[in-house]
Protein backbone atom coordinates (compact mmCIF):
# COMPACT_ATOMS: atom_id res chain seq x y z
CA UNK A 1 0.00 0.00 0.00
CA UNK A 2 1.50 3.13 -1.37
CA UNK A 3 1.07 6.16 1.28
CA UNK A 4 -1.77 8.82 0.99
CA UNK A 5 0.02 11.73 0.45
CA UNK A 6 2.87 12.61 -1.92
CA UNK A 7 6.24 13.29 0.27
CA UNK A 8 7.29 16.38 -1.84
CA UNK A 9 11.54 16.10 -2.17
CA UNK A 10 12.99 18.96 -0.32
CA UNK A 11 10.00 20.45 0.99
CA UNK A 12 11.65 22.75 3.94
CA UNK A 13 9.86 23.25 7.23
CA UNK A 14 8.57 26.41 8.38
CA UNK A 15 7.83 27.40 11.84
CA UNK A 16 6.01 29.78 13.59
CA UNK A 17 8.47 32.47 14.46
CA UNK A 18 9.57 32.86 10.90
CA UNK A 19 5.51 33.60 10.15
CA UNK A 20 5.65 35.89 12.84
CA UNK A 21 9.13 38.14 11.53
CA UNK A 22 7.46 37.90 8.24
CA UNK A 23 4.16 39.28 8.95
CA UNK A 24 5.78 41.64 11.14
CA UNK A 25 8.36 42.74 8.41
CA UNK A 26 5.39 43.25 6.06
CA UNK A 27 3.44 45.62 9.05
CA UNK A 28 6.68 47.50 9.33
CA UNK A 29 6.13 48.47 5.55
CA UNK A 30 9.74 48.31 4.83
CA UNK A 31 9.73 45.21 3.16
CA UNK A 32 12.96 45.81 0.46
CA UNK A 33 16.77 45.53 1.81
CA UNK A 34 16.80 46.95 5.19
CA UNK A 35 17.56 46.60 9.13
CA UNK A 36 16.55 42.32 8.56
CA UNK A 37 18.77 42.21 5.91
CA UNK A 38 21.84 43.33 8.07
CA UNK A 39 20.54 41.52 11.08
CA UNK A 40 20.70 37.98 8.78
CA UNK A 41 24.07 39.18 7.53
CA UNK A 42 25.77 39.77 11.08
CA UNK A 43 24.23 36.48 12.74
CA UNK A 44 25.21 34.41 9.48
CA UNK A 45 28.76 35.97 9.14
CA UNK A 46 28.77 35.14 13.06
CA UNK A 47 27.87 31.54 12.60
CA UNK A 48 30.59 31.03 9.97
CA UNK A 49 33.19 32.84 11.41
CA UNK A 50 33.83 35.07 8.80
CA UNK A 51 35.26 38.42 7.81
CA UNK A 52 32.41 39.98 5.91
CA UNK A 53 29.13 38.34 5.20
CA UNK A 54 27.24 39.89 1.71
CA UNK A 55 23.39 38.63 1.32
CA UNK A 56 21.90 38.21 -2.08
CA UNK A 57 19.06 36.99 -3.38
CA UNK A 58 20.67 33.92 -4.74
CA UNK A 59 23.72 31.52 -4.61
CA UNK A 60 23.78 31.86 -7.92
CA UNK A 61 24.24 35.43 -7.53
CA UNK A 62 26.88 34.89 -5.33
CA UNK A 63 29.28 33.12 -8.09
CA UNK A 64 28.44 35.16 -10.50
CA UNK A 65 29.58 38.84 -8.05
CA UNK A 66 32.29 37.06 -6.77
CA UNK A 67 33.74 35.72 -10.00
CA UNK A 68 33.30 39.77 -11.38
CA UNK A 69 34.73 41.63 -7.77
CA UNK A 70 37.67 38.98 -8.31
CA UNK A 71 38.24 40.24 -12.07
CA UNK A 72 37.15 37.24 -13.71
CA UNK A 73 35.99 38.28 -17.60
CA UNK A 74 36.61 37.42 -20.83
CA UNK A 75 39.73 35.89 -21.77
CA UNK A 76 40.15 34.15 -18.21
CA UNK A 77 39.65 30.45 -17.60
CA UNK A 78 37.77 28.99 -14.56
CA UNK A 79 37.63 25.26 -13.38
CA UNK A 80 34.70 24.09 -12.57
CA UNK A 81 33.40 20.73 -11.68
CA UNK A 82 31.52 19.02 -14.73
CA UNK A 83 29.67 16.86 -10.82
CA UNK A 84 27.43 19.96 -9.95
CA UNK A 85 24.38 21.86 -10.50
CA UNK A 86 24.63 24.10 -13.86
CA UNK A 87 24.18 27.68 -11.79
CA UNK A 88 27.90 26.86 -10.62
CA UNK A 89 29.09 26.83 -14.17
CA UNK A 90 26.27 29.25 -15.70
CA UNK A 91 27.70 31.68 -13.34
CA UNK A 92 31.03 31.42 -15.42
CA UNK A 93 29.77 31.71 -18.50
CA UNK A 94 27.81 34.78 -17.30
CA UNK A 95 31.08 36.70 -16.27
CA UNK A 96 32.41 35.90 -20.21
CA UNK A 97 35.30 33.35 -18.78
CA UNK A 98 35.29 29.55 -20.28
CA UNK A 99 34.35 27.10 -17.64
CA UNK A 100 37.12 24.60 -17.53
CA UNK A 101 35.06 21.45 -16.49
CA UNK A 102 36.97 19.32 -14.23
CA UNK A 103 35.66 15.36 -13.33
CA UNK A 104 34.57 14.27 -9.69
CA UNK A 105 35.92 11.35 -7.55
CA UNK A 106 33.24 8.53 -8.05
CA UNK A 107 33.20 7.61 -4.58
CA UNK A 108 32.96 11.40 -2.46
CA UNK A 109 31.89 12.98 -5.85
CA UNK A 110 33.85 15.77 -5.15
CA UNK A 111 36.09 17.45 -7.86
CA UNK A 112 38.91 15.32 -8.00
CA UNK A 113 41.91 17.01 -6.73
CA UNK A 114 44.59 15.18 -9.01
CA UNK A 115 42.95 16.45 -12.21
CA UNK A 116 42.65 19.96 -11.53
CA UNK A 117 46.62 21.15 -11.88
CA UNK A 118 46.47 19.51 -15.71
CA UNK A 119 43.25 21.46 -16.63
CA UNK A 120 45.19 24.75 -15.83
CA UNK A 121 46.63 27.07 -18.12
CA UNK A 122 47.86 30.44 -18.61
CA UNK A 123 44.14 31.91 -18.82
CA UNK A 124 43.15 30.20 -15.68
CA UNK A 125 42.01 32.79 -13.56
CA UNK A 126 40.34 30.99 -10.28
CA UNK A 127 38.85 27.41 -9.06
CA UNK A 128 35.27 26.85 -7.98
CA UNK A 129 34.99 23.73 -5.58
CA UNK A 130 31.30 22.54 -4.60
CA UNK A 131 31.09 20.39 -1.39
CA UNK A 132 29.05 17.58 -3.04
CA UNK A 133 25.90 16.86 -0.70
CA UNK A 134 27.67 18.63 1.97
CA UNK A 135 31.05 16.65 2.41
CA UNK A 136 34.16 18.56 1.97
CA UNK A 137 36.47 18.68 -0.47
CA UNK A 138 40.17 18.51 -0.44
CA UNK A 139 40.47 21.41 0.78
CA UNK A 140 44.27 21.26 2.28
CA UNK A 141 45.23 19.79 -1.47
CA UNK A 142 43.10 22.39 -3.78
CA UNK A 143 43.97 25.58 -1.86
CA UNK A 144 47.71 24.47 -2.14
CA UNK A 145 47.23 24.46 -5.59
CA UNK A 146 45.05 27.39 -5.94
CA UNK A 147 48.24 28.82 -4.04
CA UNK A 148 50.77 27.48 -6.22
CA UNK A 149 48.85 29.30 -9.24
CA UNK A 150 48.15 32.55 -7.91
CA UNK A 151 44.54 31.29 -8.62
CA UNK A 152 41.42 32.61 -6.66
CA UNK A 153 39.61 30.21 -4.56
CA UNK A 154 35.54 30.14 -4.83
CA UNK A 155 33.52 27.51 -2.80
CA UNK A 156 29.96 26.88 -4.26
CA UNK A 157 28.50 26.15 -0.41
CA UNK A 158 24.70 25.23 -1.47
CA UNK A 159 24.67 22.21 -0.09
CA UNK A 160 27.23 23.00 2.52
CA UNK A 161 26.21 25.34 5.01
CA UNK A 162 27.72 23.69 8.58
CA UNK A 163 30.31 21.68 6.63
CA UNK A 164 33.80 21.65 8.29
CA UNK A 165 36.98 20.62 6.93
CA UNK A 166 39.73 20.08 10.04
CA UNK A 167 38.29 22.34 12.19
CA UNK A 168 37.65 25.36 9.15
CA UNK A 169 34.37 26.07 8.26
CA UNK A 170 33.02 25.66 4.43
CA UNK A 171 32.94 28.83 2.94
CA UNK A 172 36.19 30.41 4.59
CA UNK A 173 39.00 28.30 2.87
CA UNK A 174 38.54 30.00 -0.20
CA UNK A 175 38.34 33.79 -1.33
CA UNK A 176 34.56 33.54 -1.18
CA UNK A 177 32.31 31.50 -0.06
CA UNK A 178 28.93 31.22 -1.62
CA UNK A 179 25.58 30.03 -0.01
CA UNK A 180 21.92 29.13 -0.77
CA UNK A 181 18.28 29.72 1.09
CA UNK A 182 16.68 27.87 -2.10
CA UNK A 183 13.45 25.89 -0.72
CA UNK A 184 15.27 22.71 -1.07
CA UNK A 185 18.41 24.14 0.84
CA UNK A 186 19.59 22.90 4.63
CA UNK A 187 17.76 26.92 5.80
CA UNK A 188 15.37 28.52 3.50
CA UNK A 189 14.20 32.09 2.77
CA UNK A 190 12.57 31.35 -0.67
CA UNK A 191 15.04 32.05 -2.70
CA UNK A 192 18.47 33.63 -1.26
CA UNK A 193 22.02 33.53 -1.06
CA UNK A 194 25.08 34.37 1.00
CA UNK A 195 28.52 35.41 0.00
CA UNK A 196 31.31 35.21 3.04
CA UNK A 197 34.52 36.84 1.83
CA UNK A 198 37.78 37.39 2.94
CA UNK A 199 38.84 40.69 1.78
CA UNK A 200 37.13 43.87 2.58
CA UNK A 201 37.75 45.40 -0.72
CA UNK A 202 36.33 42.10 -2.40
CA UNK A 203 33.51 42.49 -0.08
CA UNK A 204 32.85 45.90 -0.72
CA UNK A 205 32.91 45.84 -4.77
CA UNK A 206 30.54 42.52 -4.36
CA UNK A 207 28.26 45.16 -2.59
CA UNK A 208 28.11 47.78 -4.96
CA UNK A 209 28.04 45.17 -8.08
CA UNK A 210 24.99 43.78 -6.22
CA UNK A 211 22.51 46.57 -6.45
CA UNK A 212 23.28 48.13 -10.05
CA UNK A 213 27.30 49.80 -9.31
CA UNK A 214 25.24 52.54 -7.10
CA UNK A 215 27.69 53.68 -4.16
CA UNK A 216 27.80 51.99 -1.00
CA UNK A 217 24.29 51.58 0.99
CA UNK A 218 22.66 52.64 -1.27
CA UNK A 219 19.34 51.47 -0.42
CA UNK A 220 19.56 53.79 2.90
CA UNK A 221 18.67 56.84 -0.04
CA UNK A 222 15.48 56.56 1.10
CA UNK A 223 15.53 56.53 4.68
CA UNK A 224 14.48 59.28 7.38
CA UNK A 225 17.83 60.61 7.22
CA UNK A 226 16.63 62.79 4.16
CA UNK A 227 17.09 61.84 0.32
CA UNK A 228 20.49 61.07 -0.71
CA UNK A 229 22.40 61.07 -3.94
CA UNK A 230 23.89 58.00 -5.12
CA UNK A 231 26.70 57.76 -7.84
CA UNK A 232 26.88 54.79 -10.03
CA UNK A 233 30.46 53.17 -10.49
CA UNK A 234 29.77 50.22 -12.45
CA UNK A 235 27.22 48.70 -14.89
CA UNK A 236 26.00 46.27 -11.84
CA UNK A 237 23.25 43.95 -11.43
CA UNK A 238 20.10 43.33 -9.08
CA UNK A 239 21.43 41.16 -7.05
CA UNK A 240 20.54 42.24 -2.91
CA UNK A 241 18.69 40.03 -0.76
CA UNK A 242 14.72 41.50 0.83
CA UNK A 243 13.82 42.14 4.35
CA UNK A 244 11.34 39.54 3.56
CA UNK A 245 13.69 36.87 2.95
CA UNK A 246 16.03 37.96 5.78
CA UNK A 247 12.71 37.78 8.19
CA UNK A 248 13.25 33.82 7.44
CA UNK A 249 16.69 33.34 7.45
CA UNK A 250 16.69 35.06 10.98
CA UNK A 251 14.98 32.07 12.67
CA UNK A 252 15.97 29.17 10.47
CA UNK A 253 19.45 29.99 10.82
CA UNK A 254 19.04 29.88 14.90
CA UNK A 255 17.40 26.54 13.97
CA UNK A 256 20.04 24.92 12.10
CA UNK A 257 22.00 23.01 14.45
CA UNK A 258 18.89 21.08 15.30
CA UNK A 259 17.58 20.55 11.71
CA UNK A 260 21.31 19.34 10.84
CA UNK A 261 20.70 16.67 13.67
CA UNK A 262 17.93 15.33 11.97
CA UNK A 263 18.49 15.10 8.89
CA UNK A 264 22.07 13.41 10.48
CA UNK A 265 19.37 10.89 12.05
CA UNK A 266 17.34 10.21 8.65
CA UNK A 267 20.72 9.73 7.15
CA UNK A 268 22.08 6.66 9.40
CA UNK A 269 18.20 5.41 9.80
CA UNK A 270 18.83 4.70 5.64
CA UNK A 271 22.45 3.50 5.51
CA UNK A 272 21.41 1.24 8.04
CA UNK A 273 18.14 0.54 6.35
CA UNK A 274 19.15 -0.10 2.68
CA UNK A 275 22.57 -1.95 3.53
CA UNK A 276 22.58 -5.10 1.75
CA UNK A 277 20.46 -3.82 -1.11
CA UNK A 278 22.15 -3.63 -4.95
CA UNK A 279 22.77 0.03 -4.39
CA UNK A 280 25.93 2.49 -3.18
CA UNK A 281 24.99 4.23 -0.36
CA UNK A 282 26.73 7.33 0.22
CA UNK A 283 30.16 7.19 1.77
CA UNK A 284 30.88 7.67 5.44
CA UNK A 285 32.13 11.38 6.17
CA UNK A 286 36.19 11.34 6.26
CA UNK A 287 37.59 11.88 9.62
CA UNK A 288 37.82 15.15 11.38
CA UNK A 289 35.50 16.56 9.06
CA UNK A 290 31.67 17.53 9.28
CA UNK A 291 29.30 16.84 6.74
CA UNK A 292 26.33 18.97 6.23
CA UNK A 293 24.13 16.17 5.51
CA UNK A 294 22.60 17.89 2.41
CA UNK A 295 21.39 15.72 0.21
CA UNK A 296 21.11 11.30 0.36
CA UNK A 297 22.36 10.00 -2.76
CA UNK A 298 21.97 6.43 -3.94
CA UNK A 299 23.89 5.08 -6.63
CA UNK A 300 22.03 2.04 -8.21
CA UNK A 301 24.37 -1.00 -8.59
CA UNK A 302 23.36 -1.37 -12.30
CA UNK A 303 25.62 -4.79 -12.85
CA UNK A 304 23.04 -6.02 -10.09
CA UNK A 305 19.63 -4.98 -10.88
CA UNK A 306 18.06 -5.01 -14.65
CA UNK A 307 16.05 -1.31 -13.97
CA UNK A 308 17.65 1.87 -15.61
CA UNK A 309 17.78 4.51 -12.96
CA UNK A 310 14.77 6.44 -14.90
CA UNK A 311 12.61 3.62 -13.95
CA UNK A 312 13.67 3.53 -10.73
CA UNK A 313 12.38 7.10 -10.82
CA UNK A 314 9.20 6.47 -11.91
CA UNK A 315 8.84 3.60 -9.06
CA UNK A 316 9.13 5.69 -6.52
CA UNK A 317 7.26 8.47 -7.79
CA UNK A 318 4.48 5.84 -8.12
CA UNK A 319 5.10 5.24 -4.62
CA UNK A 320 4.65 9.03 -3.58
CA UNK A 321 7.48 9.60 -2.88
CA UNK A 322 9.82 12.54 -4.38
CA UNK A 323 12.76 11.86 -5.57
CA UNK A 324 15.86 14.27 -6.91
CA UNK A 325 18.62 13.38 -9.29
CA UNK A 326 21.83 15.36 -8.43
CA UNK A 327 22.93 15.43 -11.13
CA UNK A 328 23.37 14.91 -14.73
CA UNK A 329 26.99 16.27 -15.04
CA UNK A 330 27.22 19.47 -16.90
CA UNK A 331 29.22 18.46 -19.60
CA UNK A 332 26.29 16.51 -21.07
CA UNK A 333 24.08 19.32 -21.25
CA UNK A 334 23.20 20.87 -24.67
CA UNK A 335 24.66 24.09 -23.97
CA UNK A 336 27.92 23.01 -23.01
CA UNK A 337 28.13 21.13 -25.76
CA UNK A 338 27.17 23.21 -28.26
CA UNK A 339 29.35 26.58 -26.81
CA UNK A 340 32.40 24.78 -25.43
CA UNK A 341 32.96 21.60 -27.25
CA UNK A 342 32.12 19.16 -24.42
CA UNK A 343 30.89 15.67 -25.43
CA UNK A 344 30.00 12.37 -23.40
CA UNK A 345 33.05 10.42 -22.61
CA UNK A 346 35.25 13.17 -21.22
CA UNK A 347 34.72 12.45 -17.56
CA UNK A 348 34.18 8.94 -16.90
CA UNK A 349 33.63 9.85 -12.99
CA UNK A 350 30.80 12.14 -13.16
CA UNK A 351 29.53 10.20 -16.21
CA UNK A 352 29.28 7.04 -14.19
CA UNK A 353 27.27 8.94 -11.06
CA UNK A 354 24.88 10.89 -13.86
CA UNK A 355 23.37 7.04 -15.41
CA UNK A 356 23.08 6.18 -11.15
CA UNK A 357 22.30 8.62 -8.67
CA UNK A 358 19.11 9.39 -7.36
CA UNK A 359 18.27 11.57 -3.81
CA UNK A 360 15.57 10.00 -1.29
CA UNK A 361 14.12 13.06 0.80
CA UNK A 362 16.31 14.10 3.53
CA UNK A 363 14.55 16.69 5.41
CA UNK A 364 14.09 17.83 8.89
CA UNK A 365 10.41 17.83 8.16
CA UNK A 366 10.14 13.93 7.96
CA UNK A 367 8.63 11.48 10.16
CA UNK A 368 9.90 8.41 11.53
CA UNK A 369 6.86 7.31 9.42
CA UNK A 370 7.88 9.06 6.40
CA UNK A 371 11.49 7.35 6.86
CA UNK A 372 10.26 4.13 6.66
CA UNK A 373 7.68 4.48 3.43
CA UNK A 374 11.38 6.05 1.73
CA UNK A 375 12.67 2.81 2.91
CA UNK A 376 9.98 0.32 1.62
CA UNK A 377 9.69 2.33 -1.35
CA UNK A 378 13.28 1.70 -2.47
CA UNK A 379 13.04 -2.18 -1.48
CA UNK A 380 9.92 -2.53 -3.68
CA UNK A 381 11.24 -0.27 -6.74
CA UNK A 382 14.38 -2.82 -6.47
CA UNK A 383 11.65 -5.87 -6.07
CA UNK A 384 13.46 -6.99 -2.51
C1 LIG B 1 21.20 25.17 -5.41
C2 LIG B 1 22.57 25.27 -5.94
C3 LIG B 1 23.08 26.46 -6.49
C4 LIG B 1 22.21 27.63 -6.76
O1 LIG B 1 21.60 28.17 -5.65
P1 LIG B 1 20.47 29.27 -5.86
O2 LIG B 1 20.37 29.93 -4.52
O3 LIG B 1 19.23 28.56 -6.26
O4 LIG B 1 20.95 30.21 -6.90
C5 LIG B 1 24.39 26.51 -6.85
N1 LIG B 1 25.20 25.45 -6.73
C6 LIG B 1 24.76 24.27 -6.23
C7 LIG B 1 25.72 23.14 -6.09
C8 LIG B 1 23.42 24.14 -5.85
O5 LIG B 1 22.98 22.98 -5.37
Amino acid sequence: MARDEFLVFGSPLIEEPEIAEVVECLRSGWIGTGPRVARFEERFREYKEAEHAVALNSCTAALHLSLAALAVGPGSEVIVPTMTFVATSNAVVHTGAVPVLVDCERDTQNIDPELIEAAITPRTRAIVVVHFAGRPCAMDRISAIAQRHGLALIEDCAHAIETEFHGRKAGTMGDVGCFSFYVTKNIVTGEGGMAIVRSREVADRMRTLALHGMTKDAWRRFSDKGYIHYDVVDAGFKYNMMDLQAALGIHQLARIERYWKRRSEIWDAYCEALRGLPVFLPKAPAAGTRHAHHLFTLLLDLDSVTLARDEFLERMTAQKIGVGVHYRAVHLHPFYQERYGYRAGQFPAAEWISDRTLSLPLSPKLTDEDVSDVVRAVERALGV
